[in-house]
């Protein structure tokens, strides 16, 4: 077992009870990927971590990190938490949904490429306002890469075009230009402006987003869309993903316990 003493910059994404009144912490780290932290005794009154281990909270810390197996937290330099994020229910499904898929992209203790930055401004951004389901869907759209899914968005699979209308094509893993179309009859069917979207969303920074403004009928058919990838391609869906669309179809459904 590899065992350290590190400083590390980490996010809380998960917290589960253990034993009587432990806590199990998982975080993304920035040196060691995803890690699992036990906190002995975190659940009584007065645990001197208690801040820096809530939900949606951005803190260094140090650590004694073992790999495999969990790891321990020993000291909190600095710690903050996404405040609007953790106040706001639909704010806190999105989130959650986000952390869920880099969760289930990433094994304990693999390297997490850029999506250790990519959380934290996918946070950063939902809880600065800028629309929740806009960040999921680049979340998304960008997350499928490390799902081993890699459609390809830039120009026609077949023939490289570009200035004909796009759809997007499972069976060839991209978009097809309209001369293409026959190629696939289960074809995506969707509006150039969600094409539009969809293509601007692989390739986007996410410090780059800045109050994108979509109708309500392109947002719909873009998340249908998404959905669809995920279900035929990706094929898993973290619980999380339920419980935010049990929200959006009744911001009244309330906590789920
Ligand atoms: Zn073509």
């Amino acid at each position: 077992m590899a065992r350290e003493i590190a400083d590390f910059t980490g996010l809380v994404i998960s917290r589960q009870s253990y034993r009587e009144s432990d806590l199990l912490v998982k975080m993304l780290t920035d040196q060691f990927g995803k890690l699992t932290f036990l906190l002995n005794r975190a659940r009584k009154p007065g645990f001197r971590f208690a801040a820096g281990i809530l939900p949606f909270t951005l803190g260094i810390y140090v650590g004694d990190i073992r790999r495999p197996g969990l790891s321990f937290i020993s000291a909190v330099k600095e710690a903050r938490q996404y405040q609007n994020i953790s106040q706001d229910i639909m704010l806190n499904a999105y989130a959650s949904y986000i952390l869920a898929l880099i969760d289930l992209a990433f094994p304990e203790g693999e390297l997490l490429g850029p999506w250790f930055d990519k959380a934290q401004q996918s946070l950063t951004l939902i809880d600065g306002g800028q629309d929740p389901q806009v960040v999921t869907n680049i979340s998304e759209i960008q997350l499928l890469h490390a799902f081993g899914v890699e459609p390809h968005w830039r120009d026609c699979v077949i023939c490289h075009r570009t200035d004909l209308p796009f759809d997007f094509s499972e069976r060839y893993g991209g978009v097809l230009c309209q001369q293409h179309w026959h190629l696939d009859d289960h074809r995506y069917h969707l509006s150039a402006r969600s094409i539009y979207w969809l293509r601007l969303f692989s390739a986007i920074k996410l410090d780059q987003v800045n109050q994108i403004d979509l109708k309500a009928a392109t947002k719909l058919e873009m998340q249908v869309a998404i959905d669809r990838m995920y279900d035929n391609m990706v094929g898993v869906t973290p619980k999380a993903k339920r419980f935010l669309d049990q929200m959006k179809k009744d911001p009244g459904f309330g906590p789920q316990e």
